[in-house]
């Protein structure tokens, strides 16, 4: 079941929390996202080739898929993106996805020159305009990808957040919000420690975002964090996270 972030009535912001089963599909629970504004819409980090048939129709509620303009990629691995070429057929979107990945990105086309569809976003990000909506790409520089970024969304002031706040749970579990932070630690500490780069990007992502009126963030896998408490919690926890080169030493450097 599709879930609605936000819905004014105008401006809708919708999240898929079920369209992979971890247990029938052996993948790794993950979210997508749609924004619609005035019979525009976006897709935010629309997933591989078996969340494809299931988005296409679910979104047909809100935007027909004609008038979608844009699909949004926080980065560039396969639960992002691996579906790229059957949304390139179905419908007009251009991506956009960091300048480091624009090259990178037609491998998961069909080969049909697409060059004039796929857009790089600067490092500094952008304004992305949807309708009557202008979201904002927001740098997220390895967090985990080298060239990274999360979506702002200053109507319904949700920050789509790719993989950090990632929490490996049950799809049932993922749709709804998180109600007890330190217990929800459990679900995403291992993750973060891996996948996430360093203790100083961190930081300069925490600094970054006070700046932003935020009322929810919304990773792409697992549970969402709702209302300013709640995600002023999460990005305390990302301020002072030590994860990746942080914890490294050599016995991950050691010849088997
Ligand atoms: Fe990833």
């Amino acid at each position: 079941m599709p879930v609605e972030l936000y819905n004014d009535g105008k401006h809708v912001c919708v999240a898929f929390y079920d369209l992979v089963d971890e247990e029938r599909d052996h993948a790794v629970q993950c979210n997508q996202f749609l924004i619609a504004n005035s019979k525009h819409g976006a897709l935010i980090d629309p997933g591989g080739n078996m969340t494809y048939n299931d988005l296409l129709m679910a979104m047909q509620k809100y935007v027909p898929s004609r008038g979608l303009d844009f699909i949004l990629a926080s980065h560039a691995d396969p639960d992002i993106l691996a579906s790229l070429n059957k949304w390139m057929v179905a419908s007009h979107c251009k991506v956009l996805i960091s300048k480091l990945w624009t090259r990178f990105v037609p491998h998961f086309t069909s080969g049909k020159d697409y060059s004039d569809r796929i857009a790089g976003i600067p490092d500094t990000g952008m304004i992305i305009p949807v309708g009557d909506c202008q979201l904002k790409a927001v740098p997220a520089h390895f967090l985990h990808s080298e060239g990274n970024f999360q979506f702002y969304d200053p109507i319904s002031k949700i920050l789509f957040s790719g993989d950090l706040g990632a929490s490996l749970v049950d799809h049932d579990v993922a749709a709804l919000p998180v109600t007890d932070f330190d217990r929800h630690v459990d679900s995403m500490i291992g993750f973060h420690r891996r996948y996430m780069i360093s203790n100083k990007v961190c930081r300069l992502w925490a600094r970054m975002v006070r700046g932003l009126d935020i009322e929810m963030i919304v990773p792409q896998h697992g549970a969402r964090f709702e209302g300013k408490a709640m995600c002023n919690q999460f990005i305390n926890w990302i301020d002072g996270l030590q994860c990746g080169v942080d914890l490294v030493d050599e016995s991950l450097y050691t010849v088997p």
